[in-house]
């Protein structure tokens, strides 16, 4: 049940001063053009501003305040050295990324933009995710949340994108190899875009098994194709699941199982991570999954860590931009991270039809007497 668990959760306010400009608009991006599109087919009358805002973390912790998991508990992060952030990254991206610091600047016409507090929150969310690697593995928890932003997938080792300055989960997988035995790392991204930037980063490194579940390309970022199997001593380590825009939770349960599942117990992985995005919640219009879904999938994901790593699982936010579902979401996952029983996801609707054709059943029925 809730709270037999043990789930270290990490917020740290440092990560909400990464505030880029919301009165500016967007440039034009790919992303830009795509959600202007959706918002023009609803007919909404909407001034689009930098989606990426503080909001979507402090309404997960105002909900983590108001409705308490049993089993979590809450703890400050830490920032990332350069020396652990230069595992996965050059070390002129690092020294660019430095000299932004104080700054307001457009860093990417690929919708990633900085304020002046913004290089110390991208420090805090990596080093943030490096802490939880290191109660996870150190057995001071028995699994961890970070609840970081700016998120880090899009971001490879030379390059910022997608809202990303650094890779939080691609730092967290480097440390975990370097200062602990986890010599197999499986990082598994179930945000609605595709892991491009820690794909690129593990692409050649068979020590790090990738699973990616995401919206097909053209959808941003336009990669994670079916042909991409890793590179070099890394070819067979990548697993993209492209899937179309309606993919709902019988389907990605599916994935999960007959996909994820086998190459995990192929793998033997030493510590399981995993890119939480809340994008594909049918509510922020690129796929069509429920919270039961993103219950189940974090019980298949539990069982894998317990199965494999002595239950040592790391989950760090990625995506997910209607604060709303960010923070339900979380609160679901957090539930079967501490013990909670997940959702048996069903098709929508059924459940209900079952209830209502009972009711009608029964006034037939007095109809034949
Ligand atoms: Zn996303």
């Amino acid at each position: 049940m809730v709270g037999d668990r043990d789930v270290l959760v990490i917020y740290d306010e440092r990560m909400l001063d990464h505030r880029p400009d919301m009165q500016q608009p967007f440039l034009d991006g790919r992303l830009n053009g795509r959600i202007r599109n959706v918002l023009d087919g609803l007919g909404l009358e909407a001034k689009w501003s930098y989606p990426e805002h503080p909001g979507r973390v402090t309404t997960v912790y105002d909900l983590l305040q108001a409705e308490p998991v049993a089993g979590t508990r809450l703890e400050a992060g830490r920032a990332a050295t350069e020396d652990e952030l230069a595992r996965v990254h050059t070390t002129s991206y690092i020294e660019n990324i430095n000299e932004l610091r104080g700054q307001q600047a457009w860093l990417d016409i690929d919708t990633t933009a900085v304020s002046p507090g913004s290089v110390e929150a991208a420090e805090v969310a990596a080093g943030s995710c490096i802490k939880a690697v290191d109660a996870v593995c150190g057995g001071m928890a028995g699994s961890a949340f970070v609840i970081c932003r700016p998120p880090g997938h899009h971001a490879n080792a030379v390059r910022a994108r997608g809202f990303c300055l650094y890779n939080n989960i691609a730092v967290a997988a480097a440390h975990a190899q370097a200062g602990w035995d986890c010599e197999r790392v499986l990082i598994i991204d179930w945000d609605a875009h595709h892991g491009n930037g820690t794909q690129d980063i593990f692409a050649a490194d068979p020590s790090v098994l990738f699973f990616d579940t995401h919206r097909a390309a053209p959808f941003y970022p336009g990669t994670g194709l079916l042909e991409e199997v890793g590179d070099g001593l890394g070819e067979g380590t990548v697993v993209n699941v492209p899937l179309p825009d309606d993919t709902g939770d019988l389907a990605m349960v599916r994935a999960f199982r007959d996909i994820l599942v086998p190459a995990a117990a192929w793998f033997q992985p030493d510590l399981i991570l995993v890119s939480c995005g809340l994008d594909a919640h049918r509510s922020e219009l690129c796929m069509n999954l429920s919270f039961e879904g993103f219950s189940a999938l974090t019980g298949i994901v539990q069982k894998l860590a317990d199965d494999y790593c002595d239950g040592r699982l790391v989950m760090a936010l990625e995506g997910g931009y209607n604060p709303d579902t960010v923070a339900r979401g979380v609160h679901t996952i957090l539930e079967v991270m501490a013990g909670g029983e997940p959702a048996e996801p069903s098709e929508p609707g059924l459940t209900e039809v079952m209830e209502i054709s009972e009711f009608h059943r029964s006034a037939f029925a007095q109809m034949d007497d």
